[in-house]
């Protein structure tokens, strides 16, 4: 099979580069701008793989992607590329509706043209939980939950979503959409609750925690994401939508202690206190979700999918990544961070 993939030297992108390539063994064409976001190095590894060819460039370039679809030919489009930071959407909207909006509606086009010579062809646009809105404590966002986005970045990818939709209705191009809960695992950009936590704990800096912590997010390892589209694009129905989650509800501030507690045991601090010491409660981000939670039924019994990793398990995992890895985040940090946003100036200890 041949799958172009947009975004994939992001976090989940380069996870499911990797797993198409070592396990499934198909051609992939990796459209990628390398906004920060972006990192060459999460693919290295296979840079010079007989299946793997990678071409920077924007998903807003309805030229560029026409060509490039035009002369890969590509059997599944699976769409990543994004701006996915809720807090960069709260300062610079624009750039959002600019990827997630135009350059998905570029996509769809470039796509409708290549159906005609390619009938099979598929479309897997991924998505998030985002565009559902918040829970209270109880209830689960499932495949017919009414769209609710709250914050720019959720609202683009609802607007990208419904284009894709409409795109099925009006032209007929076979679509496919997942929404996925939040993931965690190797090459996630260390501005992300997790990597930062660790990150945070190896430099001895503040751990920031929005609010009192209490807001809770469904945890999925990203390899469990990762085979899950790869269940949709094998297993799929064209026109639906499925929804993807860990059946993992945790407190942000459990995270942050569990991590804590990891690490405690893996790299005990020199002073003998525990990291929890570095936790600290900052502002809370405005219109932060409360909770976000998936009924992911409709996957399990049509398609076979459960997620494989435990919570405690897969952040271990994790936390070792990030410990064996250092160079991979230090040169992010030096290259990109902004201080006041990852933690290091305004909440260093
Ligand atoms: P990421 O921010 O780590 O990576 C995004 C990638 O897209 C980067 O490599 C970036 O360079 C590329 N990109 C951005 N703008 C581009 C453009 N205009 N043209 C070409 N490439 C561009 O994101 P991620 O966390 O890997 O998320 C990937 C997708 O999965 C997103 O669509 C996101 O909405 C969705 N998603 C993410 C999560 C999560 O927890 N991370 C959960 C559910 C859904």
């Amino acid at each position: 099979m041949k799958i172009l993939v947009t975004g994939g030297c992001g976090f989940i992108g380069s996870n499911f580069v990797l797993r198409q390539l070592e396990i499934h063994q198909n051609q992939v064409l990796n459209l990628d701008k390398l906004t920060y976001a972006g990192n060459i190095d999460n693919l290295s590894s296979i840079k010079n793989h007989k299946n793997y060819q990678f071409f920077q460039g924007d998903i807003c370039d309805l030229k560029l992607v026409e060509s490039l679809i035009g002369d890969f030919k590509p059997d599944v489009l699976v769409h990543f590329a994004a701006e996915t930071h809720v807090d960069r959407s709260l300062d610079n909207p624009e750039k959002f509706i600019l990827t997630n909006v135009l350059g998905t509606s570029n996509l769809l086009n470039a796509s409708l043209k290549h159906l005609m010579h390619n009938k099979s062809f598929l479309f897997v646009h991924i998505s998030t939980d985002e565009v559902f809105g918040s829970l209270s404590k109880d209830g689960f966002f499932n495949e017919n939950t009414p769209y609710s986005p709250k914050s720019p970045y959720s609202a683009s990818k609802a607007s990208s979503d419904h284009l894709v939709r409409s795109w099925k209705n009006s032209y007929n191009l076979p679509v496919i959409i997942t929404n996925c809960s939040n993931n965690y695992g190797p090459f996630q950009f260390p501005e992300k609750l997790i990597p930062l936590t660790i990150t945070n704990c190896i430099d001895e800096r503040i751990l920031p925690v929005y609010g009192t912590g209490e807001n809770i997010r469904d945890w999925l390892y990203v390899n469990d994401h990762c085979d899950a589209i790869n269940k949709v694009i094998t297993k799929g129905v064209v026109g639906e939508t499925y929804l993807i989650g860990g059946n993992n509800e945790i407190k942000n501030i459990e995270i942050v202690k569990k991590i804590c507690s990891i690490l405690d045991n893996l790299r005990p601090r020199q002073n003998g206190e525990s990291y929890k010491s570095l936790i600290k409660l900052v502002e809370d981000r405005p219109g932060h979700d409360f909770r976000y939670a998936i009924d992911c039924q409709k996957i399990h019994t049509e398609l076979d999918w459960e997620p494989k990793e435990s919570f405690l398990n897969g952040l271990e995992k994790t936390i070792l990544w990030y410990l064996d890895n250092e160079e991979w985040w230090r040169k992010i940090q030096k290259k990109n961070h902004k201080q006041e946003r990852l933690g290091l100036k305004k909440f260093k200890s």
